[in-house]
Parts: structure tokens; C-alpha cells; sequence
């Protein structure tokens, strides 16, 4: 059969316009169409879903935007919309909106105006609407004959309008007034689809025409296809054509209304591809040995009978059901099931064409199997037992082999929970004349994981707080799976405290929060931090210190450059080699040893960098000045000694 597409056919210019503009409206807010944006229940339906709804009127949209599709409105309606706050988006073909300007036009040079179109459609209600009151619609022949006679009569057609129909009424109205101007306001798009329809109808046995029943253009189409004597169907869908209307048909011929989306379209003509395969079937005598899809349409104990689409059923003997032998033909199949089978042998003498499941799985489990492993995609297999070295899996009715070190990515000791899994396999060795098939899981699972990988070094970056499961512990660190790649959380970055063993931290199995510190997608390598999610207890340690303030520490470390002494638990801070002492110092030896207590003076605390500097000399000034100001306070001179005897070298330095 051969099937032949319009030339011409589906959306025009106007109908794509109005559904551009409706999908562009989706997403900003409150959006209704007045009246269906098209004739074609299956797109508004769309539309609809994506939250462009349908009102029939504008007092049903409470607030936002109405767009005003194809067919137009009269200048009432937009009137109506600004006076109810709403937005218009102006949807109206430019072929239509002609239309309303020529009538308009007309009824203002004072001619009476006729509308040669349907007049329930909604475009020729708003062409009337915009030629006033002195307006008329003209559908046939007859209505222009019933016409009164007008001195000026204007004419404007309904843009869908037939244009030889269109012609016939302009003559007869030329015969009732003395002046006529004529606006031919015949689309193209509508014209090009009739005619190309015409042409088709005419050399094809069988025509389908696709579009919306409530569609004017659609339906005269399917009128202009009778009229040429071809038989026609007029569907809406695909799921409306009927085998039968195509059997011993040679061309069909598919056109569609101008709101007919492309995918309509589509479906149709796949849908009679269809057909066509199956009526081609029909008319072949059966070869044993080919394949064929069935539907099970009758199930008894020992025999099954399937639909193949053929004169006259084939049956399946229980012995070609399934392997092994089932003891029910229904423990195998139910009515109704899609099949393949294989033809044993045609209709014959003997009886029915026979069929065999068990051949045709078998074929199409190896086809499967060898598409599958050319094309390095994976299986779908059932674990049937454990055998030695591995496992046994069915697939498609067919066995295969996993061997042990193929089931998984480390080594599996108890291969029995296995049975009974169905898992996903990639096959490794395919050989039908040795009918081996051997599979792999392990494969599949590392594929996995270096998918998982990729995709998540292509979104973590450093700095980024992360969820991740301990997976392993370690003297020198915790390993974190972010999601089948683990980052390492080394020791060191476990808390703020010292940490001896990573379990005094976490243990496996724990969720934990992580901060990202380090990315290395060449090296695989993730560097994690739990501690830097927690906050850093020096903050709060150095929380009651202030500067100026004198401490007693202990002296934790001697370096070259001074002392580190110890002013709170976990908290140090250093006294420069220069603070040591109030007299010039080589090394801190000389002043202090480790273990130590001193007391130290704050000189500064560098919160962003966490230092403390300290120093000895000046809280031994500091002490000093103090002894000083208790000393004034007393009569000095029964102490025996001057004020410059005493206290001169503190005069001597700035505190
Ligand atoms: S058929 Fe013509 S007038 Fe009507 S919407 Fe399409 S392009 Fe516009």
C-alpha cells in the first residue's frame, strides 16, 4: 500500500503563530486562551497541562493574561479586557485581522455588509462584530439569492472559505445592488491545502483526512476529498483508523486541517505504516521458519492459540511453549499476551499453521543477545543457580554463564543470595554454534561507578559541604563515599582535638557532613575535612581573652625565634625572643625552659590567623609599675631607698 502526503497539509502560518505565542506565555504567571487557542482537543489538552488554561469567557479569568487566538474577537472583547485589568496578548492571524479591517472599512464608506463564511464560526462572529450593525452572513448559494437588495454591498469572506463556493455566492450577489466591492479575503494557506487535497483525493483509492471534528477547515477538506468520490475518513487520532478501511487498497492519501499539530500527523502515517505490514502479512503464504508477532487469544491445558494476523489462527502445542515443559499452558501464557513465534510448519491438510514459542524465543533471545553485545549494552538476566565456577542466569529463556570473578567488583565468597536476583549483565563471549554465553555483572558495576565518578567530580568543587557515608577506616584517615567515589578525611582533619585513632571520631556506616578541601579529578583524588564543618574551639578557648591582659601559661616549645607558652587549654601563643626578657637576649634559653610557668602579658590576638604574641619583660614591667603605684602610695622614705634606686629602668622604656 502505498500512502502519499499532501503537499500541503497541517498548521498554517496563522495556527503556529497562535501557538508559538501560547508556549512563549507558559511560565509567566496567570495565561488563559478565550475559546480553544485551536480546533484540536489534543493540543489544547497539552496546553492545558502546562498551565495554559482555557476560558469561554472572560468573565471566567479572574486576573492575568488572555490571549486572543487565531480566529480574532470583536473590538468589544478587548474593550471588556482593559476594563477587567487583563492583560491581552494578541494571538489574531493577520489574514483574519484583515478580514476585520476590510469589513470594518466597508461599513464605514457605508456599504451593508456580507460575510460569505459559517456563521457559528467563531472568525466570522468576529468579522461581523467589527462591521457594525448594517452586517450579514452569507453561507450559500441560497442565502445570497435570499438576500434583500442594498445599493452598496461589501463582501468579505471567512478566510477558511471554499473558493470556488466563495465565487458562486459573489455572483449571485452582484445580482442584488447596484454597486459591489469585493474583499477576497480567501487565505492561501487554506486555498493551497484544498486544492492540494483535491489533487490527492483524485488519484488515491482511499483518503484520510486528520484534524479536530470541530475543525471547519478540517471538515471541508474531508467534504472536498468526497466530493472528488474518493472514500474518505476523517479521524482525529490514530488510534481512530480501522485496519478494514485499508484492506485491497493500493494508495491512500493523508492530508490534515490547518490546526492539526505535525505529531498527529506522524502517528497517523506510522500507524498506517502499520497496517500496511500487517495486510502484507496477511496476503503472504506462510514459510516455516519465519518469525512472527502474535496476540494469545485462546489458552487451553495443552495448546495455545495465537492471533498472527493471519487467515485463520495458529496454535502452540505444549511441548513448544516453554522449556521445560510447563504442565499448564497457562502457567506460560494468558490471553491477550504479545508473543513471538515461529512458524513449524503452514496451514495445511493437516490442520492449523503451527507454532513454536520455545524456536522463536530462542532466535530472538539470540538476536537480542548478539545486537546486545555488538553494541556493548547491557542484559537483563535471573540467577537460576550456582554452578561450578559461577552462576547460572536465564535470559530471555536462554542460559548464560557469569563466572565468580565476573559477579561482582571485590571477590564474593557465597555466591547463594544470588539466586534468584535478576541483575543486569554485560555479555562478554557470545557464541550461538557453542551456545555459550558468558556475562558480566563486574563490569557493569565498574561502569557504573565510573559514571557515578565522572559526574560527581564534574559537580564537587572545593570549598562545598557534602553528605557522604564512612566506608572505611584507617590509621592515617577516614574514606567517605560522596556516592560511589570515596574522598579520604586524613587524621589530622578529623577534629580539632588530637586524635590517636580515626574511631574515637566515627565509625563505619556513619553519615557524616564534610567539608570538600581538595579536587583532583586526574588522580581521582577527593581531600575532605570533618573538622573544618565543626567550629574551631580556639575561638572559643581565646573567647575570655582580651589584649592587655596578663595570664599565667606554661611554656609548651622553645624555638629559635622565642617561646610558645600555653595561656589556655590547646591555646598557645609566642613571646618573641625581643618580649623574653627586658634586656637583649641570644636565645630563649636563657630566660625560660619547657614546663615552665611564666607570666605573660597579651600583646595581640590574630583571630584570622589564630596567632597570639606575648610577651614576659612587659608583664614584668607591668607588675613593676604596679608595685610602683602601692609603693607611692606608702611613705617612701622609710624604705631606705630612692624612687630612682628602684624603679629607674622602668622609666627607660615605653610599657
Ligand atoms: S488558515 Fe489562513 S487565515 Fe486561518 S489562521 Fe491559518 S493562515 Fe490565518
Amino acid at each position: 500500500m502505498k500512502i502519499i502526503l499532501a503537499e500541503y497539509r497541517g498548521f498554517c502560518y496563522g495556527v503556529k503563530r497562535a501557538i508559538e505565542t501560547a508556549y512563549a506565555c507558559i511560565g509567566q504567571g496567570p495565561v488563559y486562551t478565550l475559546g480553544p487557542i485551536i480546533h484540536n482537543p489534543q493540543l489544547v489538552q497539552r496546553l492545558s497541562e502546562q498551565g495554559v488554561v482555557m476560558a469561554n469567557t472572560l468573565e471566567q479569568i479572574p486576573a492575568g493574561r488572555v490571549i486572543i487566538r487565531s480566529h480574532g474577537v470583536g473590538p468589544e472583547v478587548y474593550d471588556q479586557a482593559r476594563a477587567r485589568s487583563l492583560e491581552v496578548v494578541d494571538a489574531t492571524c493577520p489574514h483574519v485581522r484583515k478580514a476585520q479591517q476590510a469589513a470594518r472599512q466597508l461599513a464605514e464608506k457605508g456599504y451593508y455588509v456580507a460575510v460569505v463564511g459559517e456563521p457559528n464560526h467563531p472568525e466570522v462572529k468576529s468579522i461581523v462584530a467589527w462591521a457594525g450593525e448594517r452586517v450579514t452572513v452569507v453561507e450559500t448559494p441560497a442565502d445570497a439569492q435570499n438576500l434583500p437588495y442594498h445599493e452598496q454591498l461589501g463582501v468579505v469572506a471567512q478566510t477558511t472559505f471554499a473558493s470556488d463556493q466563495f465565487n458562486t455566492i459573489v455572483d449571485i450577489l452582484k445580482t442584488k445592488c447596484r454597486e459591489i466591492e469585493v474583499s477576497r479575503t480567501i487565505c492561501t494557506a487554506t486555498d493551497q491545502r484544498q486544492q492540494a487535497a483535491i489533487k490527492l483525493a483524485r488519484k488515491v483509492d482511499v483518503m484520510v483526512v486528520v484534524g479536530g471534528k470541530n475543525s471547519a477547515n478540517t471538515s471541508r477538506l474531508a467534504e472536498l476529498c468526497r466530493l472528488q468520490g474518493c472514500p474518505t475518513y476523517h479521524v482525529e487520532t490514530a488510534q481512530e483508523l480501522k485496519i478494514d478501511w485499508f484492506t485491497g487498497v493500493q494508495t491512500v492519501g493523508i492530508t490534515a486541517g490547518a490546526s492539526t499539530p505535525d505529531w498527529i500527523i506522524e502517528e497517523v502515517y506510522s500507524k498506517m505504516q502499520e497496517f500496511d505490514q500487517l495486510l502484507d502479512q496477511d496476503m503472504k503464504p506462510l514459510e516455516p521458519g519465519v518469525i512472527l508477532k502474535g496476540r494469545v487469544v485462546g489458552v487451553r491445558k495443552d495448546e495455545v492459540f495465537v492471533d498472527i494476523g493471519h487467515k485463520g489462527e495458529g496454535v502452540i502445542p505444549l511441548t513448544e511453549l516453554a522449556y521445560p515443559v510447563p504442565e499448564n499452558a497457562s502457567d506460560v501464557v494468558s490471553e491477550g499476551d504479545e508473543i513471538d513465534v515461529y512458524v513449524l510448519a503452514p496451514e495445511g491438510d493437516d490442520g492449523p499453521v503451527k507454532l513454536s514459542k520455545v524456536k522463536a524465543d530462542n532466535i530472538v533471545a539470540w538476536e537480542k543477545l548478539q545486537a546486545a553485545a555488538q553494541a556493548n549494552e547491557t542484559v537483563t538476566g535471573k540467577v537460576t543457580a550456582v554452578v561450578k565456577g559461577g552462576l547460572a542466569v536465564s535470559l530471555y529463556g536462554v542460559r548464560g554463564f557469569v563466572p565468580a570473578s565476573q559477579v561482582a567488583v571485590q571477590h564474593v565468597a557465597d555466591l547463594t543470595p544470588y539466586v534468584g536476583q535478576t541483575l543486569e549483565l554485560l555479555p562478554i563471549e557470545i557464541d550461538q554454534a557453542k551456545q555459550k554465553i558468558v556475562l558480566s555483572r563486574r563490569k557493569v558495576l565498574e561502569q557504573e561507578q565510573q559514571r557515578r565518578a565522572e559526574e560527581l567530580f564534574s559537580r564537587l568543587a572545593e570549598g562545598q559541604i557534602v553528605t557522604g557515608t564512612v566506608s572505611r577506616i584507617a590509621d592515617f584517615g577516614v574514606f567517605v563515599d560522596l556516592g560511589g567515589v570515596d574522598g579520604l578525611i586524613h587524621i589530622s582533619d578529623l577534629s580539632w582535638h588530637r586524635v590517636k585513632n580515626p574511631t574515637e571520631v566515627v565509625n563505619i556506616g556513619d553519615e557524616v557532613q564534610v567539608f570538600v578541601q581538595k579536587v583532583d579529578p586526574k588522580a581521582k583524588r577527593i581531600s575532605l575535612s570533618l573538622k573544618r564543618v565543626q567550629r574551631d574551639p580556639w575561638y572559643d578557648v581565646v573567647e575570655g581573652l582580651r589584649e592587655g591582659m596578663t595570664v599565667a601559661g606554661k611554656v609548651t616549645k622553645l624555638a629559635k625565634f622565642g617561646a610558645f607558652v600555653e595561656v589556655k587549654p590547646g591555646v598557645e601563643g609566642l613571646v618573641h625572643l625581643s618580649e623574653l626578657a627586658d634586656r637583649r637576649v641570644a636565645s630563649a634559653q636563657e630566660v625560660v625552659e619547657v614546663g615552665q610557668t611564666v607570666t605573660v602579658k597579651i600583646l595581640g590576638i590574630d583571630k584570622e590567623n589564630k596567632r597570639i604574641s606575648l610577651s614576659i619583660a612587659q608583664a614584668q614591667q607591668d607588675a613593676e609599675r604596679a608595685d610602683y603605684q602601692r609603693f607611692l602610695s606608702q611613705e617612701s622614705n622609710t624604705l631606705g631607698v630612692t624612687i630612682g634606686e628602684k624603679f629607674g629602668h622602668l622609666f627607660g622604656r615605653k610599657g
